[in-house]
């Protein structure tokens, strides 16, 4: 039976962590500051925006929410996001994804300054990533990578299948495996035979959004399997991975919920401190 890689323990962990960083930062002077920016009034995403705001609070990092009205001007937007990377007090810009369709979303993200950039989604931090410089690597990636590292076994020289390619997981999750020196294969709708590529993994990361797609047959004995995905199945929330036969033959899984989801939240906070703490000199 698999080691259950717990991300709520491993969030409560991280949490601790963000709250003594924020103190330091207090010592020193610092206010740490994250500023969320949401345009229109979904209620996912308000829901969404909450829950973060809840997260800041619960550990003292300070945040400033501006909410433009859905029809805004893209002019509004850029201008807000120039004057939130202008302003010294201001050390993380989260803006609330997806805009509404009038706006031009790559061209938006270019106001955010790539320091303050704490959700990593610009191509200024993609290419950061793809270089190997400092930067942010996008909050989803981060938390797969925090979970695979927990489990405390090297990943030199490991084979790491990661299926999903998408700029805010798949993708940015090979780079972060490939900059552990994993040899690194990247699955995607239009793989031939994906259960050949997932049987040679001793990493799997699955980022999909397709309930029960990899199963315990298709895994290699003692992999570490973790699970992006979040799918509404019957009611309940499932990941792209069928626990029950998966666990028969990993070595270690995360669950769906309670694996990825949880520790992608402490890591928005983390990313912040970091901002702040590089913004000022603090290592
Ligand atoms: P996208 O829809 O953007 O990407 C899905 C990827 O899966 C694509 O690359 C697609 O391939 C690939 N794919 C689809 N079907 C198959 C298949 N049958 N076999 C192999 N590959 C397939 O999704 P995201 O990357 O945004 O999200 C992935 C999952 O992670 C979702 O369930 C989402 O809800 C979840 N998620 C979880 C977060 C968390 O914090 N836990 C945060 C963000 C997302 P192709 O490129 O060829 O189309």
């Amino acid at each position: 039976m698999a080691n259950i890689i717990d991300g709520k323990r491993l969030a409560l962990e991280l949490r601790e962590e963000c709250a003594k960083r924020v103190s330091r930062l207090k010592e020193s002077g610092v206010m740490p500051r994250l500023d969320v920016v949401m345009v229109g009034n979904d209620p996912a995403s308000e829901q969404y925006v909450n829950s973060r705001l809840k997260d800041c609070a619960d550990i003292g990092l300070l945040t400033e929410t501006h909410i433009l009205d859905e029809n805004a001007p893209e002019q509004e937007l850029t201008a807000l996001l120039d004057a939130l990377s202008a302003n010294s007090a201001v050390h993380g810009i989260l803006l609330q994804m997806p805009l509404p369709k009038h706006f031009d979303q790559d061209a938006v993200l270019a106001h955010i300054t790539p320091e303050k950039d704490v959700d990593g989604l610009t191509i200024s931090n993609a290419g950061a990533l793809f270089t190997g410089r400092e930067g942010f690597a996008p909050c989803t990636p981060s938390s797969i990578m925090h979970l695979i590292k927990s489990t405390g076994v090297p990943l030199k020289g490991k084979n790491a299948v990661v299926v999903g390619r998408s700029i805010v997981v798949g993708k940015p999750a090979a780079m972060l495996l490939l900059a552990e020196h994993a040899t690194v294969t990247i699955c995607h709708s239009r793989t031939v035979e994906l259960a050949q590529h997932l049987k040679q993994a001793d990493i799997v990361v699955a980022a999909v959004g397709v309930p029960g797609l990899i199963k315990g047959e298709m895994l290699k004995q003692g992999a570490i399997v973790v699970d992006a995905g979040i799918n509404r199945v019957n009611g309940k929330t499932v990941g792209d991975v069928e626990f029950d036969s998966a666990e028969n033959v990993a070595g270690y899984i995360s669950p769906v919920p309670g694996g990825v989801g949880p520790v992608t939240r402490k890591i928005l906070l983390a990313n912040t401190l970091t901002a702040a703490e590089r913004a000022n000199g603090i290592r």
